[in-house]
């Protein structure tokens, strides 16, 4: 797993929800704005480390926009982001990869014209440097490389594309590239993974197994997952977070966001009676 450097303006991680557990994630009134538009609003967001943790709630709730927000690929306009007690509401994207928060996300993001194995042993490369200066990357030594080569078999016979290993990204089923886009967010070492519906447009026998393997791979990480099959989500998470119109509506595990009433009049409907 990835350590976590602390910086001066580090502050503890505390945790009172009685579980126990200590909190990886935390934002703080995080708020955004898109002119006068509120796509987030105030959000108090807390995940446990080593939780699997789902964000569901309906279109344009602002889940894309709030993991956006988590992983440097937007501004806040309010608020503050920790991660192990760590301020990080200003770091880009990739410094946060470098600290093991990876995403994978909506649309998938492949080198196409590489191979599947090109895909990963690259990322593993990438992220093997991450303690290096630009200098030493040039400078590699050669057991490194062996070493990257060995992480990028491992990896692909983790996400089941071992055979595929030859294959052009580009040639790939709907469904092995979003494997390969798990391999990719294996190949950062992360502690914490943000999955934006990585089983979007699956059918329901490739959603499971999808989902079996992101909790097999990933089992040591922490998880926060954006996903629209509810059924899928009550089963899988340790905690839920529902937003509504860019808003906390509820937080909890699965069978209090069950039975919560704002929930099943917001969003969960008839999922009770199926
Ligand atoms: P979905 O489930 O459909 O993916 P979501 O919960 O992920 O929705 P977001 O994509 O975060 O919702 O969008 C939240 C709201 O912010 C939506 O009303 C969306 O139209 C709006 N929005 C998102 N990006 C922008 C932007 N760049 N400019 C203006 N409005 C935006």
């Amino acid at each position: 797993m990835a350590t976590t450097s602390h910086s001066s303006n580090e502050r503890t991680a505390s945790n009172e929800d009685g579980t126990g557990k200590s909190t990886i994630l935390q934002t703080e009134n995080l708020a955004k704005l898109y002119g006068e538009f509120i796509a987030v609003d105030h959000v108090d967001f807390t995940v446990n480390e080593g939780d699997f943790h789902s964000v569901i709630g309906p279109n344009g709730a602002g889940k894309t926009t709030l993991l956006d927000l988590i992983t440097g690929g937007r501004t806040p306009t309010l608020g503050s982001i920790y991660f192990n007690g760590e301020d990080i509401t200003d770091l880009p994207s990739d410094e946060l990869v470098h600290k093991g928060i990876a995403r994978s996300f909506q649309i998938t993001s492949l080198l196409d014209g590489l191979t599947v194995y090109e895909n990963v042993r690259l990322a593993v490369q990438a992220s093997g440097y991450r303690d290096l200066s630009k200098a030493e990357t040039l400078v590699y030594p050669t057991d490194s490389h062996d070493s990257f080569e060995q992480t990028a078999r491992t990896i692909l016979q983790r996400i089941d594309l071992e055979e595929e290993a030859d294959l052009l990204a580009q040639n790939l089923s709907y469904g092995d590239r979003r494997k390969l886009e798990i391999g990719i967010v294996l190949a950062t070492d992360p502690e914490l993974v943000l999955l934006d519906e990585p089983t979007a447009g699956m059918s329901i026998d490739k959603k499971q197994k999808t989902i079996d393997l992101i909790n097999d791979v990933l089992a040591d990480a922490t998880v926060i997952l954006v996903e629209h099959d509810v059924e899928l989500v009550m089963q899988l998470s340790d905690n839920i977070t529902v937003l509504h119109q860019g808003s906390i509506l509820a937080e909890g595990p699965p069978e209090e966001i069950e039975d919560n009433q704002h929930v099943q009049d917001a969003y969960l409907g008839g999922y009770n009676d199926e």
